[in-house]
């Protein structure tokens, strides 16, 4: 067992994504002792990225698994240590007590950077279809389907892009759309849209899954407004919109806003503290990697500031 899980660290950095690798590694670099504490593998969301779109200064096609790569490897050399657990209470007492699956972490400053995760109460029957034909993840696991439904608008820009690689390799792609069109740039999903084997409906959202005679997904069925439902036979579902933001419990319902993302006063200090927050559970985030970097950076030096202070 490492030294510093017995002792109390600088910092503690709950999620391993890109905004909490930015922060530890800030945090490790101005001599402060960091632990990055990630139910699964470091880099987060990024792993599930084909090619990175909207990263200012990366040579052209690197990979979301690459970046990922690249950040890990910057916050362990600059001296973070990485702990594979998962997060399950946060409690206030002078510092900060994290409760792990495994043991106990204290810090004097948290950054929570803990990003988004599927939302389990849209539509219930999902999980149990996970590794059977549901997937969050289209670029990892549908390279090889026919016939997809995706549904919802989700962060609108990364629907249109996830779209448009799906359809480079399924037979067709079908959007069920809760509205008329995503939010993010229309250009981008007007091109997503106007694909041959692409076919979108809207103002409609998925209501059941069944499965077929192997016990895998087998069909979707869709309401539509005002026109009834349908039934669409396919060879997996891509959930985009059900994403709820992710943290532990023990926060307070005021530090939350009503989406359930955890509220700032200046972008990432919360009302709690010696907790910061960054990356996409923030409320207000965009939801792009680089701003995520940013809020990573913008906390390391706000829980840097508090930290010395004490
Ligand atoms: C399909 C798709 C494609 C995208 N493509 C691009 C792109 O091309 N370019 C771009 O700029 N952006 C893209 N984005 C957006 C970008 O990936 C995210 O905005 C960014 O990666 C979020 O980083 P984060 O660090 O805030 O959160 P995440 O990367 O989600 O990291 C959060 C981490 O916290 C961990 N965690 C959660 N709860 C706990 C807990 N209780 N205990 C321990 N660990 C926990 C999770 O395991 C996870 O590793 C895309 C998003 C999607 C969905």
């Amino acid at each position: 067992m490492s030294d510093a899980i017995g002792q109390e660290l600088d910092g503690l950095v709950i999620g391993g994504g890109i905004a909490g690798l930015t922060a530890a590694r800030l945090l490790a670099e101005q001599g402060y002792t960091v632990i990055v504490a990630d139910e699964m593998c470091a880099g987060g969301r990024l792993i599930n990225i084909g090619t990175m779109l909207d990263y200012p200064g990366l040579e052209a096609a690197v990979s979301g698994p690459e970046l990922a790569a690249r950040c890990t490897e910057s916050a362990l050399d600059a001296g973070v240590e990485m702990v594979p657990t998962r997060v399950t209470r946060l409690q206030r007492n002078n510092g900060w007590i994290a409760q792990t699956s495994e043991t106990t972490l204290r810090a004097r400053a948290v950054v929570l950077a803990t990003g988004l995760g599927p939302d389990h109460t849209t539509l219930p029957s999902a999980a149990s279809f996970a590794g059977r034909g549901v997937s969050h993840c289209a670029k990892l696991r549908w390279a090889s389907v026919r016939g997809t439904v995706r549904r919802g608008a989700g962060s609108g820009h990364w629907l249109a892009t996830e779209i448009q690689h799906l359809a480079s390799v399924a037979e067709s792609v079908t959007a069920v759309l809760p509205g008329e069109h995503p939010a993010g740039p229309q250009p981008v999903w007007a091109q997503a849209a106007g694909l041959a084997n692409v076919h979108v409906v809207t103002h409609a959202r998925v209501t059941a899954l069944e499965e077929d005679s192997h016990g895998l997904l087998g069909t979707v069925v869709v309401e539509r407004e005002g026109n009834g439902a349908m039934r669409l036979p396919v060879r997996g579902l891509f959930l985009s919109d059900d994403e709820v933001p992710c943290y532990p419990e023990g926060l307070p319902g005021a530090t939350l806003d009503p989406a359930g993302s955890i509220r700032t006063r200046d972008g990432v200090s919360t009302e709690l503290r010696g907790m910061f927050a960054a990356g996409d559970v923030r409320a207000g985030s965009v939801q792009y990697a680089i701003s995520a970097a940013a809020d990573g950076t913008r906390a390391a030096l706000a829980a840097a500031a508090f930290i010395s202070a004490l």
